[in-house]
């Protein structure tokens, strides 16, 4: 019997369209086996599950998914291929868990915690992994403000970041009191707490950390090169004409360097009790020093995605590693 795989994309953030280009990667990679029937539904801003011929499906607790006629298929594992709200940010996972239904990837915790850039410091520094200097503010209020205005001036730029968003939306490098209190007002439009980063001169380095046949996988991490006059930004990220450069692997790293960034993502993986994937992504100073500085636990699979990409420079293939955790989920149950 077919597996009944359930591909949710979508959702009501900012990368929802990007959402649609990780399933569109999902989708053919598990069509490469017959094993799996997939059914692949868009949620829309609203919430609701859009199928592809745009009529509305519903999935219900008796673990069936409707349609508008009235009938029902059933449905035996979930793919929530959301990045932001309310995919990465657990909110669905939630449901799932009440749905006793298994799925890919990170629970409602795991997820919280890492897509909240406050919750995650927090949680770094209380597994004593290193990152990045910050100020956080938790109100609009002109002392909150008065707090980002000497981090600036201690540290001569800083980065302004939305704590709930991904795809550097909400994220704005700034080294004037002015762009400052914009950057603020603009970051709190978008979420209810904002970090103030010591700016820093970096290398990016960033790692897939993933589950396959039971073992956590780290791989050696690659990088990320955004245009001098630029950092990492949303259209670096995506657009056609980015000029943005991805290494598969990182040159020039010492032995040292690499085993602490391994040690550093294992120690992530574990501490923050991540399941099945994630991309964790490092600074690395000009002075050398290393900070983690985030954890996906949805990444981006675009067909310029870095997580997908060091995946096979691993040696291992997608399809195969989405298939053997969909096939030890399903038998659980
Ligand atoms: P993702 O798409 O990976 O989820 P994100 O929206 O969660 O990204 P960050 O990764 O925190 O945001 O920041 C986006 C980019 O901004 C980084 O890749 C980097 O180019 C730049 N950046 C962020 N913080 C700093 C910093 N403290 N110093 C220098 N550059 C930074
Ligand atoms: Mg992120
Ligand atoms: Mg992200
Ligand atoms: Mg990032």
């Amino acid at each position: 019997n077919p597996i009944n795989v359930l591909l949710i994309c979508g959702g009501g953030s900012s990368e929802h369209d990007v959402s649609l280009r990780t399933a569109d990667f999902i989708q053919q990679e598990l069509g490469k086996s017959a094993e799996f029937q997939l059914t692949r539904v868009t949620m829309d801003a609203d919430g609701r599950f859009i199928d592809a011929d745009g009529q509305l499906r519903e999935l219900r607790s008796d673990k069936l998914l409707y349609n508008a006629g009235g009938s029902a298929q059933p449905v035996d594992y979930v793919i929530p291929a959301i990045h932001g709200y309310p995919g990465e940010t657990g909110d669905l996972q939630s449901q799932l868990e009440i749905l006793g239904l298994p799925y890919y990837g990170c629970g409602p915790e795991a997820s919280k915690n890492c897509f909240n850039k406050v919750t995650t410091k927090l949680w770094l520094t209380a597994l004593g992994i290193d990152n990045t200097p910050y100020k956080f503010l938790c109100a609009e209020t002109a002392e909150e403000f008065a707090k980002a205005q000497d981090a600036l001036s201690q540290w001569g730029s800083v980065f302004v970041k939305a704590s709930n968003q991904g795809s550097s939306v909400g994220c704005y490098q700034v080294s004037t009191p002015e762009a400052l209190n914009e950057a603020l007002k603009d970051a709190f439009k978008l979420s209810p707490y904002v970090l103030v980063e010591k700016c820093l001169n970096v290398r990016e380095l960033e790692v897939a950390a993933y589950e396959y046949h039971g073992e956590l996988v780290v791989t050696p991490p690659g990088e990320v090169r955004a245009p001098s006059d630029t950092f990492y930004s949303y259209d670096e990220k995506y657009a056609e004409d980015s000029r943005a450069e991805t290494f598969v692997e990182a040159e020039g790293l010492s032995e040292g360097q690499l085993d602490w960034i391994r040690e550093a993502s294992r120690r992530a993986f574990v501490g923050l009790q991540l399941k099945d994937l994630s991309r964790i992504d490092f600074f690395l100073t000009d002075e050398g020093e290393i900070y983690l500085n985030e954890v996906n636990t949805f990444p981006g699979m675009t067909s310029i995605s870095m997580f997908p990409k060091m995946l096979k420079n691993q040696g291992h293939d997608f399809s195969e590693y989405l298939g053997t955790l969909i096939h030890n989920a399903v038998k659980l149950t």
